[in-house]
């Protein structure tokens, strides 16, 4: 998964942070993230979870 991750990616749970105004997201399962509903920024950074650490799906 490229960093940040786009607004409308595919992605696992786990914690993302708004590159924009740090606002924490927490997605509970494989689902599309949204835009930051805080300042509407397309660009997440993976804090924790995610595909960031341990890659179940290398290469996508
Ligand atoms: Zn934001």
């Amino acid at each position: 998964m490229a960093e940040p991750v786009p607004a409308g990616s595919d992605v696992s749970a786990g914690t993302y942070v708004c590159t924009n105004c740090g606002y924490e997201l927490g997605v509970q399962s494989s689902e599309s993230i949204p835009p930051c509903p805080e300042c509407s920024n397309g660009a997440w950074r993976t804090a924790s979870g995610g595909d960031a650490a341990d890659d179940p799906y290398p290469g996508r």
